[in-house]
């Protein structure tokens, strides 16, 4: 797809055109008699008429229908573009990349012109783009900077059935903005059939219904519970491979890590049974995965081979891939839960729903009559699995969504038009967390510190901690262990192969003041060495994602900018940098335990070290952690040692010092450190009549 000049981010079509796939009917077709094939296109007319004639509308139809992909170039068909953009929004990121380049090639365009995206630290758009692709968040973004989205002529909501906080936030705030923008028309699709309490919610608007094109699919259930469901999942793709019909394979699995040891290990299996079996094509796709490779799923398999997809969630609803003929279903997925225990958002695998395991099942029938095992019992999935999933606001930590509300200048949060209220404890400890961080003051109103920290696209911690930093003279050095933190999971390299050789490498960057500070090493390394990527090699580190980080950098270096935040060094006083730490993660703070690890302040649960920090097996007493891993046991990931009395200087309405009676040294009273907030507060919590005072 070079002569269109996008390079490796654009799909595979042209290869599904021209390649030598078995896939007989699909090879042959133009791209219009593949856009005309879609049950969408049916619709085409009566989608447009109803835009025209109503300012909301809801569009249900199944998965692969064409609604991600047709409605917006539909609408820009018809003249829909011509006075603003249309702007269509995603729940997740892949999605919204993956949908704008088969967009812009479908289009024919290249991605950034006419067709882009925008997602979080990256923007392909230009003054060209007519449809945009974004993810929710960025336009939650979008509207805190111009509440009346002038620059758009219709917003369409997209994959609504998934519930992201953000698309539930959007749903409230977008009903508002049409109120003020006459012009403007809203769609929202979705995939499930939840459209009668959409359309309730959105003042009783019209549904249009795309026909499904689905095929009967047969369910087969685990006759005992499975004690394994990878093994088991692993069993049930060989027992396909070796001796049902061709059609390719669908496995849900719960994140990176699985699927790439199942990738693996599918591999060898296959590699030991030798060449007399029929080629399978392993192809994983799950968030973090680079996009060239997520555009090899499309590609058919080659005649005579099968093709096993092994994916997150993220193929239940956001990627419909064809030819798929059997699906695999453990009955689980990973998704981020509020943990009392911990007082935090922590990934959690958990039972999917049964309208989860439906639409999963629904992915075998697109292409014809298709099969799904399900890795469970039937009595399980009757008595054990909700009916629907809970929608993330009703689980997740606020703290975030409440910061951007209030800096909309949204106070009455009780009071929003939210289509399921969160519960108002979660609102609460929102608020209170927000509270503690100096973001909201004793009224609950959004501080000035507060609103700056609210344009910082990230954890209102980290947000915090970067401001402050300005203030300690350390920003240079904040911007970069920020930068390094929020653009990608990890910078450092370790292949399967070479695992010692990178540990050591990487024990050379460690410091004494914790992860942070051996981040910020790493990036003045590299830094030092020219930007260079055979440095990268050398070390063990990834060029794609150091320089990934240095992009975000540049980033957060505009919007210090903005706000007239200085960017200076503290040179080898790096006490700052930890200092700074303190002010937006004094909450993440643990103190070592006598028997063994670390018990954390706010709730005493235990954590550990993680054996690849490098505080591990060092003598550090009080430290903060940037998040917490749960695999054997809950591990603290990113770790700084800290003075106990910084806690009480970041966050002097969280913290106070114990023994006020002057039984306790000086030196003991500094140690004693005690949260004083009180989570189990009543219904006369301040911060309750804060939000009534405001309602
Ligand atoms: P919906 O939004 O209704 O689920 P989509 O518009 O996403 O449907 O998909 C319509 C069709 O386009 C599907 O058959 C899907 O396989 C195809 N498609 C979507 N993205 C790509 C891509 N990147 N490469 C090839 N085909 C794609
Ligand atoms: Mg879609």
């Amino acid at each position: 797809s070079k002569q269109n000049g996008a390079g490796s981010d654009m799909p595979e079509w042209k290869k599904i055109a021209t390649g030598k796939g078995d896939m007989g009917k699909r090879t042959s077709m133009s791209i219009k008699d593949q856009r005309e094939s879609l049950p969408a296109f049916k619709m085409r007319r009566q989608f447009l008429d109803a835009v025209r004639q109503y300012q909301l509308l809801i569009v249900v139809g199944d998965t692969g229908s064409g609604k991600t992909t047709q409605l917006t170039q539909y609408l820009a068909e018809d003249g829909f573009a011509n006075e603003g953009m249309i702007g269509c929004t995603q729940p997740r990121r892949v999605a919204a990349m993956s949908v704008a380049a088969r967009v812009s090639d479908e289009v024919g365009c290249r991605l950034g012109e006419e067709v882009g995206y925008t997602i979080r630290f990256e923007d392909k758009t230009s003054d060209k783009t007519r449809i945009k692709y974004m993810t929710d968040g960025i336009m939650q973004r979008e509207i805190l900077l111009d509440p009346e989205l002038s620059r758009y002529s219709v917003i369409m909501l997209d994959e609504a059935h998934e519930r992201t906080i953000a698309t539930d936030v959007l749903f409230g705030l977008l009903k508002k903005t049409l109120k003020r923008r006459p012009d403007m028309k809203l769609i929202v699709t979705s995939a499930t059939l939840d459209a009668e309490k959409f359309s309730t919610y959105f003042n009783e608007c019209p549904i249009l219904s795309i026909p499904g094109r689905t095929f009967p699919v047969e369910i087969m259930y685990s006759r005992e519970p499975e004690s394994d469901y990878l093994d088991a999942a692993l069993t049930t793709v060989m027992q396909i491979h070796l001796t049902e019909p061709p059609g390719d394979i669908l496995l849900f699995l719960t994140g990176k890590e699985e699927i790439d040891t199942s990738c693996e290990i599918l591999y060898e299996r296959m590699k030991g049974l030798g060449p007399s079996v029929p080629e399978l094509v392993i192809l994983p796709i799950y968030g973090a995965l680079p996009s060239e490779i997520a555009s090899r799923i499309f590609e058919p398999a080659a005649a005579g081979s099968r093709k096993v997809v092994i994916a997150t969630n993220i193929a239940e609803t956001s990627i419909t891939i064809d030819g798929i003929y059997f699906v695999i279903d453990p009955g689980f997925v990973k998704q981020t839960a509020y943990d009392a225990k911990l007082g935090m958002d922590r990934l959690q695998v958990t039972p999917i729903s049964q309208a989860q395991a439906k639409q999963r099942a629904g992915r075998a029938g697109r292409t014809g009559p298709g099969k799904c095992f399900r890795l469970y019992t039937e009595s399980a999935f009757q008595s054990e699995m909700l009916p629907t999933t809970i929608p993330e606001i009703q689980r997740q930590n606020l703290s975030n969504t409440i910061l951007m509300l209030k800096a909309m200048g949204i106070n009455d949060l009780l009071g929003f038009d939210f289509m399921d209220p969160p519960p108002t404890n979660t609102m609460l400890t929102a608020l209170e967390e927000l509270y503690a961080l100096s973001a909201l003051d004793d009224e609950g109103l959004l501080t000035r510190l507060g609103r700056r920290m609210a344009d910082f696209p990230m954890d209102p911690g980290l947000g915090k901690a970067l401001i402050m930093s300005a203030e300690l003279g350390c920003s240079d050095e904040m911007l970069s262990i920020v930068a390094m933190i929020s653009a990608v999971q990890t910078v450092f390299h370790r292949p399967k192969d070479k695992q010692q050789q990178a540990d050591q490498k990487r024990a050379r960057f460690n410091d004494p003041g914790g992860d942070h500070l051996t981040l910020l090493n790493v990036y003045n390394g590299w830094r030092g060495a020219g930007h260079s990527d055979a440095w990268c090699f050398e070390n063990f580190i990834q060029p794609r994602n150091i320089r990934r980080a240095e992009d975000v950098r540049k980033q957060l270096v505009q919007i210090l900018e903005r706000h007239k935040l200085r960017v200076v060094s503290c040179g080898r006083d790096t006490l700052r940098v930890r200092q700074a730490l303190c002010s937006g993660f004094f909450r993440n703070s643990a103190r070592k335990d006598p028997q063994e690890g670390y018990k954390t302040l706010v709730e005493g649960t235990p954590v550990y070290m993680h054996p690849a920090s490098a505080l591990f097996g060092k003598a550090a007493e009080h430290v903060i952690y940037h998040s917490l891993v749960e695999t054997t046991r809950e591990y603290m990931h990113n770790v700084t040692a800290i003075e106990p009395k910084w806690l009480v200087e970041a966050a002097p309405t969280f913290f106070k010092v114990a023994g006020k009676d002057g039984t306790l040294s000086k030196r003991k009273k500094a140690e004693r450190i005690q949260p004083l907030h009180n989570r189990f507060a009543g219904e006369d919590d301040w911060r309750l009549s804060a939000q009534r005072r405001q309602g």
